[in-house]
């Protein structure tokens, strides 16, 4: 059978279960062989009756002697009872509410069953609900049995059949990854990695299998990040010949800046002067005075006779850095202008003509600066702040307004090490790591859903000493199937609750324009509690909101979470971050913990790789990374890393040296967007 093939060929399959497929992404033949099952369940032993334990899960080889007989009791819940033996002993086999079990068994007839024994006082032993199949000729039962990660409606059973028919009708699959790769890496061959990862013969081969499957996918994920970002290693850069010039810039700043800020500025000037072009990613915490650097940097640049630009990714933001920094850059007789999309048709005509005619040495703005109508005399240096909210080809628009500027980025998403080697392979890493003296950590507590009233009363309180409040909801609206906050209504019932405050209301469907007019009055400090989504995320200063509530702060991966606390605290006073989750579950539960007892940015996205099992890792589609199908990126970081390895390898070698490989790369990756 080709792989091509739509599955509803498989034996059992069918239309309608092709349809139920479908949904979880499954079309073809090849698209099942790489559905890998979430755990496996050892049905592999027969054990004799007497030997059963009370507790324990196992397969029995026992006969029929009497038949299953139905009683029902209260309310019409119907009991079936069945009663098997083998040369040890009898066991009772029990269903509940099953209608059609009676019918798939035959007096005296032998078959395998598999489930949980338990013993009673009496010396009864029953297993209720076994899995079983007639004896002989056992499929389900006498091995190790792969579960799938199902939703209603498909069941275990049906993939299972499906997957050992379609390995075995599937014929031989074409290796992609060379024989020397997977010796030199001691990685299994996909033949006997395919059967083991599905159908192991024991558990040391599932692991063997397993790993060559994490080995592959981080192999073709890096592969494919290496394509798609084309090489820009060596290109050839500005230099500036005056870097010593930006002692005058950080000498002339109100505070003395931290270890980590200087570290990173001369990290800059050494790039700048090398000949080389720049492509330097600054990782710092919220708060950490990333823009400093930037703006130290700027500094340097126009100094040395080049234009610079700083893109925000909201007007808010770019306005603020005008506000910040145009006074700054004034003070040393260097011009900068706004350009943002909101600006007036006359004033964005003024920005667009100093620009091109240089008197414009630094250009502040938003996605306005990458426009076509703009043009700069000689820009030389580029900042993307926030760089996540970016795609790579606004990136490189930005950077072709120049002729090979250099180019900083600036992410207060903070990454663990291993993984920004990885997503940012191409870029040199600055990392911030230090916050600047005197700030009071935001305090952060974890509270149920009763405790509302008293947190809106103790937030109203501090309203009307002056203060100001966030309040964040997961969702905007109200939606069907849903118990959780939405900004709508919760601005609603908070502007009834408490009548003599303004309560504004922010989110994600509402158009820039009033976006950005309700977080204006709540800068201005005309909103006093400001109810909305994860808009407000992006770096915006309000020093006088000291209070947030995250609802259903169970929703939000912790990093996010971080960076939302990070929007409060920025003020003198001491800051609370209340988190609000009824959940109960454990890992809930540990990661409100980390909030609570963290304040540090890497750790806590490092917590968050940990606690996330694979294929949901939060910042992967955050980070522009397609979804991990089987690669957990924390707990096999030591695949990872000789994946980086052979990938590297393999580039060096050059990759159309590997067209199987390179194909699959392209195959996998083609629909998905990769760095975002
Ligand atoms: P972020 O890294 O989140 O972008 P900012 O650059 O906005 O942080 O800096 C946050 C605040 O800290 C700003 O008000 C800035 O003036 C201030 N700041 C930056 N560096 C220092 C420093 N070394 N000492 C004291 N305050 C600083
Ligand atoms: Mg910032």
């Amino acid at each position: 059978m080709g792989l091509d093939k739509s599955i509803r060929y498989i034996k059992g399959v069918g239309e309608k279960r092709a349809a139920l497929f479908e949904k979880k992404g499954i079309k073809t033949v090849e698209e099942l062989l790489y559905f890998f099952p979430r755990s496996h369940e050892d049905r592999s032993k027969i054990k004799p009756i007497d030997k059963c334990v009370d507790g324990e899960t196992v397969c029995i080889a026992a006969t029929v002697y009497q038949l299953p007989l139905d009683r029902y009791v209260r309310r019409g819940m119907l009991i079936t009872n069945m009663s098997v033996m083998d040369d040890s002993g009898v066991m009772q086999l029990v269903w509940y509410n099953n209608k059609y079990v009676k019918k798939n068994f035959t007096s005296m007839d032998k078959y395998v069953f598999f489930g949980k024994v338990s013993r009673a006082k009496n010396g009864r032993i029953q297993m209720v609900a076994p899995v079983y199949e007639k004896y002989g000729n056992e499929r389900f039962t006498g091995k190790i049995i792969p579960i799938y990660p199902l939703t209603a409606n498909l069941s275990q059973k049906v993939v299972q059949s499906a997957m050992e028919l379609a390995i075995n009708e599937a014929g031989r699959l074409a290796e992609y990854i060379p024989e020397h790769i997977r010796e030199q890496y001691k990685i299994a061959e996909l033949n006997f990695a395919m059967r083991n990862i599905h159908f192991p013969s024991d558990f040391a081969s599932y692991n063997i299998a397993r790993e060559r499957f994490v080995f592959e996918e981080l192999l073709i994920l890096q592969l494919a990040l290496h394509e798609r970002r084309g090489e820009n290693a060596d290109t050839p850069g500005y230099v500036f010949k005056d870097i010593k010039c930006v002692r005058e810039f950080t000498d002339a700043l109100p505070f003395e800046l931290t270890g980590a800020q200087k570290r990173t500025i001369n990290e800059i000037c050494r790039d700048c002067k090398s000949g080389r072009q720049m492509n330097r990613l600054i990782q710092g915490d919220v708060g950490s005075g990333k823009t400093a650097v930037a703006a130290a940097a700027i500094y340097m640049a126009v100094k040395n006779g080049y234009q610079a630009a700083l893109m925000a990714p909201t007007e808010i933001l770019a306005d603020q850095h005008m506000e910040s920094l145009s006074a700054m850059f004034e003070s040393h007789g260097i011009h900068a202008v706004r350009l943002t999309g909101s600006m007036r048709a006359k004033e964005k005509r003024a920005a667009l003509e100093e620009t091109a005619l240089g008197t414009a040495r630094v250009v502040i703005g938003t996605h306005a600066i990458i426009q076509g109508t703009v043009e700069f005399k000689n820009l030389g240096f580029v900042v993307a702040d926030e760089q996540h909210r970016f795609g790579v080809e606004q990136r490189a628009k930005l950077m072709a307004k120049g002729n090979n500027p250099h180019m900083l980025i600036m992410s207060a998403t903070p990454i663990p090490r291993t993984l920004a080697l990885i997503l940012y392979g191409d870029l040199d890493i600055s990392v911030i790591d230090e916050l600047p003296p005197g700030r009071k950590p935001v305090k952060t507590y974890a509270v149920g859903g009763n405790m509302r009233k008293r947190i809106y009363d103790f937030i109203y309180k501090n309203i009307k000493t002056g203060m100001q409040a966030y309040v964040v909801c997961p969702l905007v609206a109200e939606t069907e199937n849903s118990d959780l906050e939405n900004a709508e209504e919760l601005a609603k019932r908070l502007s009834e609750a408490y009548t003599d405050i303004r309560v504004g209301l922010m989110h994600g469907k509402m158009k820039a324009r009033d976006k950005d007019a309700v977080m204006a009055g709540f800068v201005s400090g005309e909103i006093n509690l400001l109810v909305a989504t994860t808009v407000i995320e992006v770096g915006v200063n309000v020093p006088n909101a000291n209070i947030m509530v995250i609802e259903n702060a169970e929703r939000f991966g912790l990093s996010q979470l971080h960076q939302l606390r990070g929007r409060i605290g920025r003020g003198g006073e001491q800051a609370h971050c209340i988190l609000v989750t009824d959940a109960e579950n454990e890992i809930t539960q540990k990661r409100m913990e980390t909030m609570r007892a963290s304040n540090d940015g890497f750790y806590i996205s490092e917590q968050d790789l940990k606690l996330r099992g694979p294929g949901d890792f939060f910042g992967t589609r955050q980070h522009g990374l397609p979804e991990m199908k089987i690669a957990n990126l924390f707990e096999d970081r030591d695949i990872l890393r000789l994946s980086q390895k052979a990938a590297k390898e393999i580039i060096d070698d050059g990759p159309d040296n590997y067209p199987m490989l390179m194909e699959r790369c392209r195959k996998l990756l083609s629909d998905d967007v990769i760095m975002n």
